[in-house]
């Protein structure tokens, strides 16, 4: 298999979070990944619940769909008998590093309906719902994954508890926040994935027992308390889809076993079946969910610069705000518009004017395509959707207009550089010709 989990968040001693820049920029800067457009599915929820076992599954999935040219759909699961690798997973004593992983090597699918390439990152987290971590790591590794990616599977052991719901609050009241700026629902789609689902016979397994599961747990009755209430109407309204998967037990070995390596031989028949189904449900190519942000679809590029703005907002002691959030995301938000239209400007001065192997230009062009460029510029970071309303974007505004400034300064030179050029070339041509 190709390629290797990479920690790009971490959590240090005294409970700050660092963002490992060097190896996200790896990932997501990537020459054939950066401008296209990013699916993220993150799994997050307690430790040790299988988290990394099951993301292991979902990485031979996409292997599976990425190296095979007929993609068949029956056999991605693998042979029986090789242990299973990839994001670390088992018991054990070992306890790892608190925070979130990525794997190294980006899938890139294609969606069927439009033919648009999209790349699929697969993102595991870890905050150890123990002793030695506080209950502030837990809630940022959880805010960070939610943030970060456009489908959420929010992995839980047994059955939906009422602190499984509270662990959404932070989000509902951003989402609240979020929607009074625009009418965008701010997240995307969330799965509650329920392990060693044990009543069967009240709600199968799968995603309709599952559905129903969930819808019950998010019902509305008389007579609930306001909060709870409120808490379950806010759910609703924060992410474009709400569902529930329920799955059977993996059988002993899985769960006991200190020895059991991963291979399907010892996984219960159900298990896998369900494996089967529930995969493909996320991550086969006509269901990926792009990641949106402000209903604006992000590129790998764009979700660098949301990672580096959510950890920012994670350097202090506190758990941020909702509303610290809100601006975080607003300010990556403009950032990005700000870079998309200075790389538009440096494109089309280029292309049509002065790149490396073009020759000098008179200034006066060269003045003239750097207004008629700049205007586009300004028209593109005016007219794309951005948070946080207009008197927030004016400096981002101003910054794009200094950093278009600089750019033509910079040209500029450039430009004067090849004149010298081409004039001391010219006594060379002429002793050439008087030596010939
Ligand atoms: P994580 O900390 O949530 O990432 O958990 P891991 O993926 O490392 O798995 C922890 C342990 O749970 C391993 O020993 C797995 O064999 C076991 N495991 C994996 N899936 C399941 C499951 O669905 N049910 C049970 N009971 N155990 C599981
Ligand atoms: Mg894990």
């Amino acid at each position: 298999m190709k390629g290797q989990p990479v920690q790009v968040v971490e959590a240090k001693d005294d409970h700050l979070f660092e963002l490992n820049e060097e190896a996200l920029s790896e990932i997501l800067m990537n020459p054939n990944v950066r401008d296209k457009k990013v699916v993220v599915l993150s799994v997050a929820g307690a430790f040790r619940k299988g988290k990394s076992f099951f993301l292991d599954f979902c990485l031979r999935y996409l292997n599976a769909y990425v190296s095979i040219i007929s993609f068949n759909s029956a056999d991605w699961l693998g042979d029986e008998d090789s242990p299973l690798d990839g994001f670390p997973w088992r018991g054990g004593a070992e306890r790892d590093t608190t925070g979130i992983l990525l794997w190294s090597e980006p899938f890139t699918m294609t969606i069927p309906e439009t033919g648009e390439e999209v790349v699929v990152l697969l993102m595991d987290t870890q905050g150890a719902f123990d002793s030695l971590s506080t209950v502030k790591d837990c809630a940022t590794v959880f805010a960070l994954s939610q943030l970060l990616s456009s489908v959420q599977v929010f992995n839980i052991m047994l059955n939906i508890q009422e602190d499984d719901l509270q662990h959404l609050q932070l989000f509902t009241e951003y989402g609240r926040l979020a929607m009074e700026d625009s009418n965008a629902k701010p997240f995307q789609d969330l799965h509650f994935f329920v392990r060693d689902w044990q009543y069967p016979y009240e709600h199968d397994y799968g995603n309709v027992g599952g559905q129903e599961l969930i819808d019950k747990r998010l019902k509305i009755v008389e007579g609930q308390h306001s909060e709870l209430e409120q808490l379950r109407r806010h759910i609703r309204s924060c992410f474009h889809k709400i569902g529930c998967y329920l799955m059977p037990h993996p059988g002993l070995k899985v769960a006991t076993n200190p020895y059991f390596d991963g291979r399907l031989s010892d996984i219960t028949p159900e298990f896998k079946e369900h494996l089967k189904k529930f995969i493909p449900a996320l991550l086969s190519a006509d269901k990926l969910i792009v990641k949106e942000i402000n209903g604006s679809k992000i590129t790998c590029r764009e979700l660098l610069e949301y990672f580096k703005a959510y950890l920012k907002m994670y350097q202090g002691d506190e758990i941020p705000e909702p509303k610290s959030m809100l601006i975080a995301t607003a300010e990556a938000n403009n950032l990005s518009a700000v870079a998309n239209s200075k790389e538009h400007y440096i494109k089309e001065m280029e292309e049509v004017i002065c790149g490396g192997n073009r020759p000098y230009v008179n200034p006066e062009i060269l003045l003239s395509q750097h207004v008629r460029f700049k205007d586009s510029a300004i028209k593109m970071f005016d007219t794309c959707r951005k948070m946080g309303g207009t008197e927030f974007s004016a400096s981002y505004r101003q910054k794009l207009d200094k950093e278009i400034a600089e750019q033509y300064e910079y040209l500029i030179k450039h430009n004067e550089s090849k004149n010298v050029l081409a004039a001391a070339k010219t006594p060379a041509v002429l002793f050439c010709t008087i030596v010939a």
